[in-house]
């Protein structure tokens, strides 16, 4: 397959011959006229009702018994470890093919991560590696499960749902389960991803949602904890706001909090947006079914969802025949004004992360030198 064709295809998908960018939002609905209503309020910060709106309407469309929101993803994740039990010197388990979110809130807990391979079925962490590590590397005694190497405690496993298409959770959940540790999804790129019928983020302890800029909706920026029972819930929102206890004057914190919460300003913007996710979510789904007949037949792999997940396909990617083709596609993409990218760098490549445990990444490498994401944003024009 020629590249130019590739090209084509998404201007006439588009139909625009301007710039077409990797993932942009739109505001098309009562973005504006929430906005304006918290500032003609002045309820633009801590304290207002589209942060509990915004909360309520994420977790009747999850099915998460307590959403909290927060200032954005990283923030979330940080939460959601802390909650989770992770320690300073711990050890946690995750996928190098990730974006340094992930391991930016590891790090800031203290914790190490420890990077095992993604599986071809989901690109997301793969159940039997994380089995083969822990048997190969850890043992389960008194103080739970232990790196038989470094004598660190490893305390959590956090697989990402890369471009939002659902990691095996049934298969880790019974890893976790057998080795003692907690399940964190890093759910930042799955909002209206579900895993046999649940929404991602809902099946491990504790999650985390982005509401960046570049995700399927967006506050500007933004986060969301989902917590699996009420009082863990309340907890969050407690350590996300300072862990102050209410009083009508005096201040009194009673753990370490965090002042993570989310702006009511970001929440208009957020709430509006939940208002048409459906249609994102049918409008992209559309279009990844234009990219999959365009690339069936070639030797081109367009990533599809796991046949017990219904994706978002948040970023659409193609695995290309060898590292070369993927380069000339990127390059000419790029040039004729049409944004794809390459996955991120491994993170064990990052200086940060290179002295980190693993174990092997043989398919995470090829992935890393194989994979170009793709146009995603949802449009007007994509009608089901
Ligand atoms: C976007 C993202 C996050 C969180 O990002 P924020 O910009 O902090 O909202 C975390 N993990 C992954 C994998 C992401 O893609």
């Amino acid at each position: 397959m020629k590249p130019f064709s590739l090209v084509e295809f998404i201007r006439d998908t588009y139909q625009s011959s301007e710039f077409i960018p990797l993932h942009a939002p739109t505001f098309d609905g009562n973005e504006k006229k929430y906005v304006t209503e918290t500032i003609e309020s002045t309820f633009v910060s801590s304290v207002g009702k589209f942060v509990d709106d915004f909360e309520r309407q994420i977790e009747a469309f999850t099915g998460s018994p307590r959403a909290v929101a927060t200032v954005n993803g990283t923030a979330a994740l940080h939460t959601a470890l802390y909650m989770a039990g992770v320690e300073r010197g711990d050890l946690v388990i995750t996928q190098a093919l990730t974006f340094v979110a992930t391991c930016n809130a590891l790090y800031h807990m203290g914790a190490d991560p420890v990077f095992v391979d993604v599986s071809p079925v989901s690109l997301s962490l793969c159940p039997k590696a994380v089995d083969a590590y822990l048997t190969e590397y850890a043992e389960l005694n008194d103080f739970g499960c232990v790196h038989r190497q470094t004598g660190q405690k490893i305390k959590a496993v956090v697989p990402m749902h890369t471009f939002g298409h659902p990691a095996e959770l049934d298969e880790l959940m019974a890893v976790c389960l057998r080795w003692k540790l907690v399940l964190v999804e890093d759910a930042a790129e799955s909002l209206g991803s579900f895993y046999k019928g649940q929404h991602t983020g809902t099946i491990g302890d504790f999650s985390a949602l982005s509401f960046n800029g570049n995700k399927i909706i967006t506050t500007g920026g933004g986060g969301m904890v989902l917590c699996k029972t009420q009082a863990s819930g309340q907890h969050v929102k407690h350590v996300t706001t300072t862990a102050k206890k209410p009083h009508p004057y005096e201040f009194y914190h009673d753990e370490p909090g965090f002042n993570y919460r989310m702006p009511n300003l970001n929440a208009a913007l957020g709430c509006a947006q939940m208002e048409v996710i459906e249609t994102y979510l049918q409008q992209k789904r559309y279009l990844a079914g234009l990219y999959q007949d365009f690339f069936a037949g070639s030797d081109y792999a367009f990533v599809a969802e796991p046949e017990y997940a219904q994706s978002n396909y948040w970023l659409n990617a193609v695995i290309c025949p060898d590292k070369s083709a993927r380069d000339t596609m990127l390059k000419e993409t790029n040039d004729a004004g049409v944004m794809t990218r390459p996955i991120w760098q491994l993170m064990h490549r990052l200086p940060m992360f290179e002295q980190a445990l693993r174990g092997s990444l043989a398919y995470s490498e090829f992935i890393e030198a194989h994979l170009i994401n793709l146009p995603s944003s949802p449009a007007d024009i994509f009608r089901v």
